[in-house]
């Protein structure tokens, strides 16, 4: 039986990772499921940095398992790359998913940032360890722009307000496996999808 074990207590992503590998592992568990199993501080300067972060800690409490973590954010070229690693706590340390779309769409309407271009991305950075070591590293992107007003209930995060190129909805209204196909954290997961067709 092969098992995958993701390095995040985010139920959301877990579910995606589900989805895009479920060809590849029997099982793919998380946080959750480790009593009292805590998320390392995530002080690294990039995204890349704070995937390793996370990756090595899981790995270091599961030397057995195949972990994976990843760290992902939003990029807006107006804002100069805000919220990036920042995206999780954009509105303050008690930030929800709401506050923090809340958050960007009033630094958007201020007044030095009127009429400037809505274009932003989605990254993510997947690292994959084992027994405590870095065997692999992974990213994703997703260009798209910042929409004027928020649509949808699906997705997380920032989806209800990110509209990828060639597309006129946004995450939040597009179906899970359309985003899937395109998405930064489902670019990624290929990539790692190729490097595990090659090791075995
Ligand atoms: P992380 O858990 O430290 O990687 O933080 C990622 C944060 O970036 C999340 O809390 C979301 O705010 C945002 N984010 C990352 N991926 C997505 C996505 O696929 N959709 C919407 N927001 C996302």
């Amino acid at each position: 039986m092969r098992e995958l074990f993701v390095a995040t207590h985010n139920s959301h992503k877990t579910a995606e990772f589900r989805v895009i590998l479920a060809n590849h592992f029997d099982e793919i568990s998380d946080l959750t499921a480790l009593s009292g199993a805590k998320e390392p501080v995530e002080d690294g300067s990039s995204f890349a940095e704070n995937s390793a972060i996370k990756a090595l800690a899981a790995s270091n409490s599961l030397p057995d398992a195949f972990v994976i973590a990843d760290d992902s954010g939003l990029e807006v070229d107006a804002l100069d790359g805000a919220p990036g690693i920042h995206s999780a706590r954009y509105s303050g340390d008690s930030a929800t998913d709401a506050s923090n779309r809340n958050k960007l769409m009033t630094e958007l309407a201020r007044p030095e940032h009127a009429g400037k271009s809505r274009t932003a991305r989605f990254r993510c950075v997947i690292t994959v360890a084992k027994g405590g070591q870095l065997l692999a590293v992974f990213e994703g992107v997703v260009e798209g722009r910042i929409a004027e007003c928020m649509t949808g209930e699906g997705g997380f995060g920032y989806d209800p307000l990110f509209v990828p190129e060639g597309y006129e909805d946004s995450f939040g209204v597009l179906a899970e496996e359309i985003k899937n196909t395109m998405s930064h954290r489902g670019r990624a997961l290929e990539k790692f999808c190729e490097w595990l067709k090659a090791q075995s």
